[in-house]
């Protein structure tokens, strides 16, 4: 069982993006960036980015403590597809490489680009 925390766009999740439904549908059949979990998934944390230009690291950092306090911790993050959606068709400042080495260095997690296929 992998532990997923999947992280979306502020200025998409909720708004273009309705409710998360496509990121539920594909946990829920292993579609997509979450075909790779044979052994299950576990979806512990949804949230936001953190808004422009590029908050991602304080709230990556927040969601951590409150898995912790929660003991709910994440295995491995995924940026959603709409934040892929938003560095290839809008200005999303975002260094896809750069926060997977900060999440490396300073979680010991794995950082996957993408979750829904649709
Ligand atoms: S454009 Fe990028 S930094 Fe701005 S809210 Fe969306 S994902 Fe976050
Ligand atoms: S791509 Fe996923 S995380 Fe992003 S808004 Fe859509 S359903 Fe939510």
């Amino acid at each position: 069982m992998t532990r997923v925390a999947i992280v979306g766009c502020k200025r998409i999740q909720d708004q273009l993006c309705v409710a998360c439904e496509k990121c539920l549908k594909a946990i829920s059949k292993r579609e997509g960036e979450f075909s790779r979990y044979k052994d299950g998934i576990e979806l512990v944390a949804l949230g936001n980015c953190g808004d422009c230009p590029g908050l991602i690291m304080p709230k990556l950092t927040l969601m951590k403590e409150i898995g912790e306090y929660l003991d709910r911790q994440f295995d491995v993050i995924h940026l959603g597809t709409c934040v892929v959606k938003a560095k290839k068709t809008g200005q999303c400042p975002l260094d896809f490489d750069k926060v997977a080495s900060l999440v490396k260095e300073n979680f010991g997690k794995e950082l996957v680009v993408g979750t829904h296929p649709y």
